[in-house]
């Protein structure tokens, strides 16, 4: 079977590597010209300059020598009666089946700088190394992580928060409170329920981190079913079953109603989900949902999803930033927030929807045991 790849990111690249390995035709293309890499560290070690470009890489080069790769090119139509991929080179790229993998697009503000790929993070760690007053517009992880690099005793830095609270949509607001305490505690402004007005975009740089939206384009282009994000089935498919989606672009069912997710876990395995589908084992996706940030010594793990909680437990003290937010959504264990707690965070991924709110609040509960 040839399949073609829209996307070299961390879905398109883990579903490439799955699939070289049950012996299909895989062509994979992206419109980045860099060895396809991790997005993660954009924002961390690579923005500190502890990470290099060459440990960035997701699979050795060599990798693309054993498939058929177009770098820095789009692609920009499906021709579906004839299942044909059009690259903005003219190329036509035949499939038996084709996946979209095209990740997200920032919202771009005027006058501010913007960080999604390598060439972003490279542009700003240039910019920064000369800047001595730092403003990050939107407190999401990207702009909390970058203004967590940013702050030095030099440097000032102010993150701008439109909302009454950073994290908002994130996290809970115990988790968000730490995390405003960690960056103030380090001399960082955070001005909650506020707009950028015309001075902060005199600073020597400004970056904003207002959020992104799922690329759609050649989707929508195509006339595939979008509901936000590209809409797909328990098993990843399009309304077209030629064609799937996977990771960040694409919103798929749950319990709880369709969700996209902007997670490298939930892009990784939604690959290994289609592989194996691709490979003639099909299985609904139901992977247990988890992320991590990291902001100086903040650690932050998330496992489940938080969305609509009703209830939370505390275990631990937020005082010593190290305790974890356990959130229950009808009684049931939805999700588990820890900081600084990666025992509490490796349990929560075995015990959601399992574990009652007085076994949470006990410490003298060992959730290492009840996982089994
Ligand atoms: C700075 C930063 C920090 C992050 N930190 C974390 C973190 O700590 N933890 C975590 O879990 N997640 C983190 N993420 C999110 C994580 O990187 C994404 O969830 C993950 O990259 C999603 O993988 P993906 O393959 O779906 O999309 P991407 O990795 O974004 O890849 C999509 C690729 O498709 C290409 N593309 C799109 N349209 C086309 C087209 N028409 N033709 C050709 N190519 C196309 C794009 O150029 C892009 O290269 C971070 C993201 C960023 C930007």
């Amino acid at each position: 079977m040839r399949v073609v790849i829209v996307g070299a990111g961390h879905a398109g690249v883990q579903l490439a590597a799955a699939l070289a390995q049950a012996g299909h035709g895989i062509v994979l293309v992206g419109e980045e010209t860099a060895l396809p890499y991790h997005r993660p560290p954009l924002s961390k070690g690579y923005m500190l300059g502890e990470v290099d470009d060459a440990a960035l890489a997701l699979r050795p080069a060599a990798f693309y020598d054993t498939i058929e790769r177009h770098a820095g090119v789009r692609a920009v139509a499906i021709d579906r009666p004839a299942q044909r991929l059009i690259l903005a080179d003219g190329t036509a790229l035949a499939y038996d089946h084709l996946v979209l993998a095209t990740g997200l697009r920032n919202r771009r503000l005027a006058g501010a700088l913007s960080l999604r790929d390598i060439a972003d993070a490279a542009a700003l760690r240039a910019r920064l190394a000369a800047a001595r007053d730092v403003v990050v517009i939107g407190a999401g992880f990207i702009g909390l992580e970058f203004a967590a690099v940013a702050k030095t005793p030099e440097r000032r830095v102010t993150v701008i928060e439109a909302a009454p609270r950073i994290l908002g949509r994130s996290v809970s607001a115990p988790v968000a409170d730490c995390i405003a305490a960690w960056h103030r505690a380090r001399g960082t402004v955070l001005q909650c329920a506020t707009g950028p007005s015309e001075a902060h975009f005199r600073a020597d740089l400004v970056l904003a981190g207002i959020g992104a939206d799922p690329d759609v384009a050649l989707a929508k282009e195509a006339g595939l079913a979008i509901d936000n994000g590209i809409a797909v089935d328990a098993w990843l498919a399009t309304s077209d079953p030629a064609i799937s989606a996977i990771g960040d672009c694409a919103s798929f069912p749950t319990a709880s109603g369709r969700v996209r997710l902007e997670s490298v876990q939930n892009a990784t395995d939604q690959a290994r989900c289609l592989a194996a589908r691709l490979a003639g084992r099909p299985a609904p996706y139901d992977a247990v949902p988890w992320f991590w940030s990291d902001q100086g010594d903040i650690k932050l793990q998330i496992a489940g999803l938080g969305q609509g909680a009703d209830h939370l437990v505390l275990r631990g003290d937020p005082a010593s930033a190290r305790f974890s937010v356990f959130r229950f959504r009808d009684g049931r264990l939805a999700a588990v927030e820890s900081i600084n707690r990666p025992a509490d965070h490796m349990a929560a991924r075995k015990l959601l929807g399992r574990l009652t709110p007085e076994q949470a609040a006990d410490e003298n509960v060992n959730l290492k045991a009840l996982c089994t």
